[in-house]
């Protein structure tokens, strides 16, 4: 087919992010766009934003800032649609197109009132368009960019308002795809070659709570920890999975209150499930957990990994830990840091917490770490860790 034009994808943020831009590429792609790796070679740049912690935010603020400035250098005269102006080809220039799509496209766009939208298009006339991420659908066959292992998401949004988190309201609440439509997936990535598969969702274990599912309750589990209560089938999809023989099968993102027994008994069943789990803690201390509305105890946290060692052969962890959460005094940390000692993670990603706009730990809690402990903190357990 003859192409219209070139895109240029920029994804900032999470795996689903990474996801989701494999699925833009081939929205775009059955658009009659190509892609290129250079944006100034690209008709338009697209941002996948994330903006779960500032600094992904203010890359994407920069990247949308860049490719202004470099419209207006090559092309001062007008910032209108170049269709339009056709002066504008006579020197072989172009204006770039921007479109936001992502979290910050989402959050505005799930703001019924449409102020948020207005806002956004205020702050940055230079975009073009605001594309909410839940216009690309599912049913879009993704252009991968790994030829080894293929991405499957089978949830979206999350439904758990961790006090921190921006998620529930930048996606929504949880929605789990179809069992049918997820192993109809990983039955095609199968025969396009692929060995591996990750399956994703923000909260990837509770997958199914949201299903009016028809199985019967010895299939389904219920889980226990803290103050959620939540039906989950995830066990069963995985064992699903697992059976279809694939090297290996991975999940990201799981929490541990949703971490069933059902679960740990299918990953200790098949070799091929990887054996390296992300459980992220978040933090060792209770008052923290209780502030980040985590809904677990640092001590029914060691007890999971206690028992998923127990079970499961050769097992290792990686984890998530936000560093300088509101309060947290050396005496918090501390704790974080003898958790850690304990759970002898291999891989730990630390944030350090900022604010997220809209969220309940920003609206109530001062950021009162100072930025120079945070560092100091991040060291600490990143020493210890990594
Ligand atoms: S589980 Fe908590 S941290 Fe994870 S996406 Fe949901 S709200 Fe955010």
């Amino acid at each position: 087919m003859q192409k219209k034009g070139k895109i240029f994808i920029r994804t900032f943020g999470c795996i689903q992010n990474t996801a989701d831009s494999e699925r833009v590429k081939a929205y775009y792609w059955e658009k009659g766009f190509s892609e290129t790796d250079n944006w100034k070679d690209s008709d338009m740049v697209i941002i996948n934003t994330c903006i779960v912690r500032e600094s992904a935010e203010n890359r994407a603020y920069g990247l949308i800032n860049e490719v202004n400035k470099w419209n207006k250098r090559i092309n001062p005269l007008s910032l209108r649609d170049i269709s339009l102006e056709k002066g504008n080809f006579k020197h072989g220039v172009k204006k770039i197109k921007i479109i936001v799509t992502g979290c910050l496209a989402g959050t505005a766009y799930r703001d019924k009132t449409g102020k948020k939208l207005k806002q956004l298009q205020i702050n940055f006339p230079e975009v073009d368009q605001f594309l909410p991420i839940d216009k690309i659908s599912f049913q879009i066959d993704p252009l991968r960019n790994s030829k080894e292992t293929a991405l499957i998401p089978i949830s979206s949004g999350c439904s758990n308002f961790c006090s921190f988190c921006i998620v529930p309201f930048a996606r929504g609440p949880e929605v789990s795809r179809s069992f049918e439509e997820i192993l109809k997936e990983v039955d095609g990535v199968i025969k396009k070659g692929f060995k591996k598969v990750m399956l994703i969702g923000q909260n990837v274990n509770s997958y199914g709570s949201d299903l009016n599912h028809s199985f019967d309750d010895k299939t389904s589990s219920w889980v226990h920890m803290g103050k959620k209560r939540i039906r989950s089938l995830f066990h069963v999809l995985l064992e699903e999975v697992a059976k279809k023989g694939l090297e290996n099968i991975s999940f990201v993102s799981s929490n541990p209150w949703d971490f069933s027994d059902e679960l740990i008994d299918v990953i200790a069943k098949y070799a091929n499930i990887n054996k390296l789990l992300h459980l992220p803690l978040q933090a060792g201390d209770d008052k923290i957990l209780e502030k980040m509305n985590r809904g677990y105890t640092a001590e029914e946290y060691l007890d999971l990994i206690k028992k998923i060692r127990a079970k499961v052969k050769d097992v290792r962890f990686s984890t998530d830990i936000i560093i300088g959460f509101p309060g947290e005094d050396e005496e918090a940390f501390n704790n974080t840091v003898e958790v850690c000692k304990k759970a002898n993670f291999e891989i730990a990603y630390l944030n350090k917490y900022s604010p997220r706009k809209g969220t309940v730990s920003a609206k109530m809690y001062p950021n009162d770490i100072p930025q120079a402990e945070k560092k100091r903190r991040w060291r600490v357990l990143n020493e210890l860790i990594n």
